[in-house]
């Protein structure tokens, strides 16, 4: 097979997770209809979990080139920002950039990693069987089949791999729309921002750069419009006056588009040797800016364990939890886009509740908890039902603070940049016979914490997995931590050594 896993669908998804199976060595190809990128904005914000996971990767800080940092976030539009800079994270704030600058530096770093990206190719079917899977596709050469052991679907909502996988996508049909574009407003003050709520409907707008303005409306006079009619750029301007009161001097619109709130989910994430991730296994209202960040989350969930799985390596049920992990933070997600857009409404009832709200968030634990789910820095997974407990099993890995044998400082995520098992092993005098140096997936650090932390002060060894969740962690306390530590390693990094 010239391919181990065929990616159909060069979006954000698809361009993280080519790059995650290229940097584990699997010979990996990405099937994109499109020319090039698309360039509209789409996705404007980059939350803190997202760029701790491309922080990981050494990717946060060429994208980080490209944008601005914000230190705040929302919820429902509420009059309260989510205040993100208290989150306990090296990316305590978002990045605000336009969806086609992510995923220009998506692509570069997945082909700079030797992963094939084929454009103005089309994927038409997809079939299955025991040994692989086969995918018609259709490009400028005409037909063909190309054949690779594992298919994922990063296809977006209206993805192909999810009908031929036999998935359903259960959820509810859009209640209303909303229209955005991406327009110069020449009487606005550079960098100006509106975000108001009135009986005409709700208007936000954000600068994207000097000159260019990301315009969202709901417009309560048309919001019964289906999705599928285009915005014109009367009806546009027409909207904006209704909301705001003027045109703003709108005088030149980059981008119109108009979008619901159908949410629905795919059952399952996968079926055999077919996954998916993305808009093909969920989508929403954009509400907080949620849907490419989770969808950068799952590419990293996925990537390490479909490598493990054709390496070799990975025990049988690792490819499973791809689906048992993620699918309740995405129901989860589902249902706050959902409150979201509950809240999105002028009665005065709603009107009432999102001012509660909003005096609500002004409380600190209220911001961290709310602010810690939209940057999905709250999500920790299932611990290791066979290892010692341990709280920070399962957990999110923070960036921590490591001090070397020879006294250096140094952060831990720069010891994620392979997407290898990263094994923090807290006891350096102690004799490990170089066993654990052995595994071609786990990098092992001898170190001691830089400064003392609370959930960390215990730990003797803790093994991190490539996407940055802690697999386990024992304490010091452990009456036989060299045993533990290798069951622990032999669980979760399988007995291939190099
Ligand atoms: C107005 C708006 C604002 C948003 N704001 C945010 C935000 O601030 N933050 C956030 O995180 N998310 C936001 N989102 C959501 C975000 O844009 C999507 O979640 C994201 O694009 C999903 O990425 P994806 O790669 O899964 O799918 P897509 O971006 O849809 O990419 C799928 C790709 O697959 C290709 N494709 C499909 N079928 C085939 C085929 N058969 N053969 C070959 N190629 C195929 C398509 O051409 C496309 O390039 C917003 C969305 C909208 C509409």
């Amino acid at each position: 097979m010239k391919y181990e896993v065929i990616l159909i669908g060069g979006g954000p998804v698809g361009m993280m997770l080519a790059g995650e199976l290229a940097l584990a060595g699997i010979k990996v190809c990405v099937i994109e209809r499109l020319k090039e990128t698309t360039p509209y904005s789409r996705a404007l914000t980059v939350h803190p979990r997202t760029l701790e996971i491309l922080d990981m990767r050494g990717v946060k800080s060429k994208l980080i080139s490209k944008g601005r940092l914000l230190s705040r976030g929302h919820f429902a539009g509420l009059e309260t920002p989510l205040d993100f800079s208290v989150l306990d994270s090296s990316s305590n704030h978002t990045l605000f950039l336009p969806q086609s600058e992510t995923e220009k530096v998506l692509e570069e770093w997945a082909l700079s990693l030797g992963a094939e990206v084929r454009r103005e190719v089309e994927a038409l079917s997809v079939h299955q069987d025991e040994d692989g899977v086969d995918v018609k596709i259709a490009g400028p050469n005409g037909e063909t089949t190309l054949r690779s052991a594992y298919v994922v679907g990063t296809d977006g909502a209206r993805s192909l791999v999810r009908k031929h996988a036999n998935i359903s996508f259960e959820g509810t049909d859009a209640t209303f729309t909303a229209i955005l574009g991406d327009a110069v407003l020449s009487d606005l003050a550079p960098m100006s921002v509106i975000s108001r709520i009135t009986e005409k409907g709700l208007v936000s707008i954000m600068p994207i750069n000097d000159h260019m303005y990301r315009v969202l409306i709901i417009d309560m006079e048309r919001r019964n419009i289906s999705k599928d009619e285009t915005v014109t750029f009367e009806e546009f301007r027409s909207s904006i006056i209704r909301t705001t009161g003027s045109d703003l001097g709108l005088n030149d619109v980059k981008w119109m588009s108009r979008f619901g709130n159908a949410t629905r989910q795919a059952g399952r994430y996968r079926n055999g040797r077919l996954f998916l991730a993305g808009d093909s296994a969920h989508i929403h209202f954009p509400a907080g800016g949620q849907g490419m960040n989770v969808g950068l989350q799952e590419a990293m969930n996925l990537g390490w364990k479909l490598a493990g799985a054709i390496k070799g390596w990975a025990p049988d049920w690792l490819l499973d939890s791809y689906h048992t992990e993620r699918f309740p933070w995405n129901t989860a997600l589902l249902r706050n886009t959902e409150v979201q857009t509950l809240l999105l409404d002028v009665t005065p009832p709603i009107t009432e509740l999102r001012s509660m709200l909003a005096n609500l968030i002004q409380i600190p634990e209220a911001n961290y908890q709310i602010a810690a789910q939209i940057s999905a820095i709250d999500v920790h997974y299932a611990p290791d039902a066979e290892a010692p407990p341990h709280p920070l099993n399962g957990k999110r890995f923070k960036d921590l603070g490591l001090k070397l044998k020879d006294g250096q400082l140094i952060n831990s995520y720069p010891f994620l940049h392979k997407g290898t098992f990263l094994l923090l092993h807290f006891h350096f005098n102690e004799q490990n016979s170089g066993q654990w140096e052995t595994y071609s997936n786990l990098q092992v650090v001898h170190a001691s914490l830089a400064e003392a932390d609370a959930d960390w002060n215990d730990v003797h060894t803790a093994l991190i997995r490539p996407d940055g969740h802690i697999a386990w962690a024992i304490s010091s306390s452990d009456p036989n931590p060299m045993q533990t530590i290798n069951e622990g390693i032999t669980r979760w990094c399988g007995n291939i050594t190099d």
